[in-house]
């Protein structure tokens, strides 16, 4: 059979609100409109902010000129001329694509180059990079671990190792929140032929640390390998933004480490650092590997400007560390319950949905962008705003946004 509903009898394109209208009579989709009914009685469903210009400290999102709270882009990176610059040349010399999946097309040099000093920079063997940390970690944990095995995950891991868990089909046992207890009865449990501990580095939505020598510690007692997901403490933790093992010392102490480019690098991708053997056999198996197509050039050559402008540029993570303790101690001497973060991330802990949602629509009424963040990203009955400053943030920047946060928040009962 042909596909040629889009001809009439004459043989004539249908306009696309005719054709809508032919599709809509038999609607096999319509239990979806239900569902966003669901999200919008419940005040979940968002539209996302559209930006006009470039992803700064101050910039404008739906025509209005905001202090953006909501970036991940740590360090100021992402329009950093240098890195600009980079891409521009690699674009010119090399092209826009990179052809086709690495184990088929190849890799450039470009990518050879980045995943090397990306390895250096970590103090491992090897480095793989992926398209994003999302595919990252879920196609690491997914290749390496298989049905007779076990991993053992904190609560509130990101989404992608949760995923990635599902995808291996190993057995999966959660412990409660960076709990060492429950982390050793876990282990205790833990029955099957290889067993690994994931944890994230900084969690996404709390900003706390995972309490990664204690882990390590456990997961040797019992045998585990280790993994970390670095997302949001690759160029914020550690010496020149090295991560959560070398904030705390712990390296050739922990198997896997996963960081993203997407952050405070700036650009897009992810990377997984450890033994060659880890990255040799990753080559070989990982499905984002094998089925989806590596970097452009401009991305690769923009990441690599970003590792050297971490190496000289120490200040920035000074600066985005400096910016950090202001804010958290003026939200929290407004009254302010920040919950556990002590990094960058820094929650503004609500609880009601409606309520959180309501605090992020005033907020940017008054000129701060700042997301509202509710089930499923964060469990129910814990919606809060979170805001995230950046090295970028000048210190009138952040007053701006603490009076309109003092404001709101009186306004809505929170402090
Ligand atoms: C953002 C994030 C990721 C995904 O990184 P991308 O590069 O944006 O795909 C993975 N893990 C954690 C903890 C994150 O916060």
């Amino acid at each position: 059979m042909e596909h040629n509903n889009m001809l009439k009898n004459d043989g004539l394109p249908l306009t696309p609100a005719a054709w809508m209208l032919g599709v809509r009579q038999l609607d096999a989709l319509s239990f979806l409109d239900e569902e966003l009914q669901s999200l919008k009685d419940q005040g979940l469903y968002r539209v996302p902010r559209t930006l006009s210009g470039q992803q700064r400290a101050r910039c404008v999102f739906d025509g209005r000129s905001v202090v953006n709270l909501s970036s991940n882009n740590y360090l100021g990176l992402a329009s950093h001329p240098k890195m600009v610059e980079a891409a521009v040349k690699a674009t010119q010399e090399l092209g826009v694509g990179s052809g086709a999946v690495r184990t088929i097309a190849g890799q450039m040099d470009l990518h050879k180059q980045l995943e090397k000093k990306l390895a250096e920079f970590k103090h491992v063997e090897a480095c793989l990079v992926f398209q994003s940390g999302f595919t990252a970690n879920a196609g690491t944990v997914s290749c390496i671990l298989g049905r007779e095995d076990v991993i053992i995950s904190d609560e509130l891991n990101h989404a992608s190792i949760i995923d990635g868990c599902r995808l291996s089909r190993a057995q999966i046992k959660v412990y409660p929140h960076s709990d060492m207890d429950g982390l050793r009865q876990a282990l205790e449990e833990a029955e099957g032929r290889r067993k690994l501990v994931v944890t994230d580095g900084v969690f996404s939505m709390d900003g706390d640390i995972a309490p990664l020598p204690e882990v390590v510690k456990l997961a040797k007692e019992y045998g585990a390998a280790v993994m970390v997901d670095d997302a949001h403490a690759s160029g914020v933790l550690g010496r020149n933004g090295r991560g959560t093992v070398d904030h705390y010392d712990l390296h050739g102490q922990v198997d896997i480490q996963v960081g993203t480019l997407s952050k405070a690098v700036g650009v897009l991708g992810g990377y997984v650092a450890g033994p060659q053997k880890l990255i040799d056999y990753l080559v070989q198996r990982a499905r984002p590997v094998l089925f989806s197509t590596t970097h452009p050039p401009a991305v690769t050559a923009a990441c690599i400007a970003a590792i050297d402008i971490l190496i000289e540029h120490p200040e920035l993570i000074d600066k985005l560390w400096q910016n950090t303790e202001y804010f958290r101690s003026s939200l929290r001497n407004l009254g302010f319950d920040t919950g556990k973060s002590v990094t960058p991330i820094i929650p503004v802990i609500v609880g009601d949905e409606r309520k959180a949602m309501q605090l992020a629509d005033e907020l940017f009424a008054e000129g701060v962008f700042a997301q509202g963040i509710a089930y499923p990203t964060v469990p129910k009955g814990k919606a809060r705003v979170r805001t995230i400053v950046t090295a970028e943030h000048t210190t009138e920047d952040l007053d701006y946004a603490l009076q309109a946060f003092a404001k709101v928040g009186r306004k809505l009962g929170l402090i």
